[in-house]
């Protein structure tokens, strides 16, 4: 018998599960990986991570399963970043996201019922349950506005999660997240796109970058302050939701600027704005109120804008060197 606190992450193997995973096992936390294949999800973490983690198959579909899991390991936090996360298959597939980033949800509470309801529960919501949102910045009492399968199943999952709160009196809550970044992001999203091909331009592997509309803008923070954040939401003394963000935003222009600069290239030489990738401009811009998190957790970002795109630059860069 050990007294260490547990806590199980499902998606353990994406960007935030790594940073979560290192955080938790530094604070000295037995790690729960509940994953689809251990033997990819070994590979894909940090090395140190896989080694230190236990690994167990699970089954976003499988309710039973996850039960067992639950009463074999008995974590005492949980928290669950596996999902549908990135661009087409936001739509492609509606009636899976609707199963892993909705249902998946509805099963997991199930589960801690079943097993024991004192089990605390953090979920990764998203921006987009607001939509096209009616008001700027977002907080968490904006009205929701879901225009993707993807946001309306993590809308779901934040009303069942409210609901299994209010009935059954789980800790359960959702962290309403704004985009967040990290050198782990995937190469789909735009922010990791830019430094990964900017390494590529300077190393002479490639020479062009096409990209949307360089003035689209984001709230970009980095991925290991959010993960700090959905922790210290699990250790409070009481429940409640909290958008997620920095609450600034900035161009993708910018984005180019300061990626390329730090390589000392000029983005104008090697970015080309392609109309043909435009996506239709959002009527209001998609910025996070942090008023909450800052009062009810003491939490802010601690990297910057800056900060951020030049550490992802450096290790993309560190990692393509290594390879050529
Ligand atoms: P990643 O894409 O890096 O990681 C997602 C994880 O989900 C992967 O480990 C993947 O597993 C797992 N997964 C995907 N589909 C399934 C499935 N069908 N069954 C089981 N596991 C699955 O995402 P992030 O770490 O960036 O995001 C974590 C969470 O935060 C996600 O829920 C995302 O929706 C949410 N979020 C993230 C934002 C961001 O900016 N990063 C913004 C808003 C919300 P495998 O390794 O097997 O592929």
């Amino acid at each position: 018998m050990t007294d260490k606190p547990s806590a199980l992450i499902t998606g353990i193997a994406g960007q935030d599960g790594s940073y979560l995973a290192e955080l938790l096992l530094a604070k000295g936390y037995r790690v729960i990986g509940a994953v689809r294949d251990r033997q990819k999800a070994r590979a894909a973490l940090p090395v140190e991570v896989a080694d230190a983690v236990e690994l167990v198959v699970w089954d976003m579909l499988d309710q039973r399963g996850m039960t067992e899991v639950l009463a074999q390991y008995r974590p005492q936090e949980i928290y669950n970043f596996a999902a549908y996360s990135s661009g087409a298959g936001m739509y492609d597939d509606p009636v899976g996201v609707g199963e892993v980033n909705g249902m998946a949800v509805a099963r997991m509470l199930e589960a801690i019922r079943a097993v024991d309801a004192g089990m605390r529960f953090c979920q990764a919501s998203s921006r987009e349950i607001f939509g096209e949102a009616v008001e700027s910045p977002q907080t968490e009492s904006t009205p929701v506005n879901p225009r993707s399968p993807y946001g309306a199943a993590k809308l779901y999952a934040d009303s069942m999660i409210r609901i299994y709160r209010q009935r059954y009196g789980i800790f359960a809550c959702s962290a309403i997240l704004f985009n967040h970044e990290s050198p782990r992001r995937g190469l789909g999203f735009v922010t990791r796109k830019i430094t990964h091909e900017a390494a590529r331009i300077k190393l002479g592997l490639a020479k062009e970058l096409h990209l949307g509309n360089l003035d689209a803008q984001r709230d970009w923070g980095f991925a290991g302050d959010f993960v700090r954040a959905m922790w210290l939401m699990l250790q409070q003394q009481h429940v409640d939701d909290y958008v997620l963000a920095t609450g600034q935003v900035h161009s993708v222009r910018e984005l180019c600027d300061l990626a390329f600069s730090h390589l000392g290239l000029d983005y104008r030489d090697h970015v080309r704005e392609d109309e043909a990738s435009y996506r239709p401009a959002e009527t209001a811009l998609l910025v996070g109120d942090i008023a909450k998190a800052r009062a009810g957790l003491k939490w802010q970002p601690e990297v910057g804008f800056k900060e951020l795109v030049q550490m992802m630059v450096d290790e993309d860069l560190r990692n393509l060197s290594n390879r050529t």
